[in-house]
C-alpha cells in the first residue's frame, strides 16, 4: 500500500500533538511532531550560549545538530534525550525567532519530507499541509481560542511542574502565533484544501472522531 499522511496545522498550544498522537494509534501510522525538531534545534542554541535572535550564529550550528524522534515519542539532539527540556519556557519563548531562519527551515523540513517519503505519518506543525507535504492525503486546521489554549496549556504544564501563570502563557501563545504567521517563509496559515477545526467546544475523543471520519473518507475506508 502507497504510504498516506495526514497534516494537522494550526496555532500554539491547539491541542495538535494530543490529537495527533491518537490519530496516528488509530491507523498505526507514524507520529511526527516538527514543533519537537524546531524546540530541539532552539535547546541546542540555548546550550551553545548563543543567541537565538542571532540569525546567523544560529545558522552555524546546523552541521552539528542532528534531531531524532524515537518511536515512543522521545526527542533527541545528538545523544541527549532533550524530550522535557524542549517544554521549558525558555525553549517556547525562543523557538519562533529559530523557525523563522529559512536555513534551519529547510534543513528541518527535507528530513520531516524524507519520513512522510517511507512511512505513514500523521504530522503536526504550522506549514505542513501549505509547505513541507503539500499534498497530503488530508489537511486539518485545528484552532481553539487564545484563552482556552492558554488554559489548556497552563494545565498541562501544571501536570509537568512547570510553573508558569496562565496570563504569561497566553502573553508567550500570543507572540508565538504572531512571528509564526507572519514570517516570511511558510508562515503559519490554513491551506485552502484543509478542514478546518474549532476545537473549543469539543472534548478530545470527540476531535478525534471528526479527523478520523474525514479520514476515512477520503482514503476509502468503509
Ligand atoms: O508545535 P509547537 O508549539 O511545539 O511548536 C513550537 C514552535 O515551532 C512554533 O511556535 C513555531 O515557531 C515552530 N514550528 C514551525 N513550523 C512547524 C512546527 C513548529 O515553525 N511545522
Amino acid at each position: 500500500m502507497r504510504n498516506i499522511a495526514i497534516a494537522i496545522d494550526g496555532p500554539a498550544a491547539a491541542g495538535k500533538s494530543t490529537i495527533a498522537k491518537k490519530v496516528a494509534k488509530h491507523y498505526n501510522f507514524v507520529y511526527i511532531d516538527t514543533g519537537a525538531m524546531y524546540r530541539a534545534f532552539t535547546w541546542y542554541v540555548l546550550k551553545r550560549g548563543l543567541d537565538p535572535q542571532d540569525e546567523e550564529a544560529s545558522n552555524s550550528l546546523i552541521p552539528e545538530v542532528k534531531v531524532r524522534l524515537t518511536a515512543d515519542h522521545k526527542v533527541f539532539v545528538n545523544d541527549t534525550d532533550v524530550s522535557s527540556a524542549i517544554r521549558e519556557p525558555n525553549v517556547s519563548g525562543n523557538v519562533s525567532y529559530i523557525a523563522s531562519y529559512p536555513k534551519i527551515r529547510l534543513f528541518l523540513t527535507e528530513q520531516q519530507r524524507e519520513m512522510a517519503k517511507t512511512n505513514s505519518v500523521v504530522m503536526d506543525g504550522r506549514d505542513i499541509g501549505t509547505y513541507v507535504l503539500p499534498n497530503a492525503d488530508v489537511k486539518i486546521f485545528q484552532t481553539a481560542s487564545v484563552a482556552v489554549r492558554a488554559k489548556r496549556r497552563y494545565l498541562e504544564n501544571l501536570e509537568k511542574g512547570i510553573n508558569t501563570s496562565l496570563e504569561e502563557i497566553e502573553k508567550e501563545l500570543t507572540m508565538r502565533d504572531h512571528i509564526d504567521s507572519t514570517r516570511a517563509m511558510a508562515p503559519l496559515k490554513k491551506a485552502d484544501d484543509a478542514f478546518a477545526l474549532d476545537t473549543d467546544d469539543l472534548s478530545i475523543d470527540e476531535v478525534v472522531a471528526k479527523i478520523i471520519k474525514i479520514v476515512d473518507k477520503k482514503i476509502g475506508v468503509k
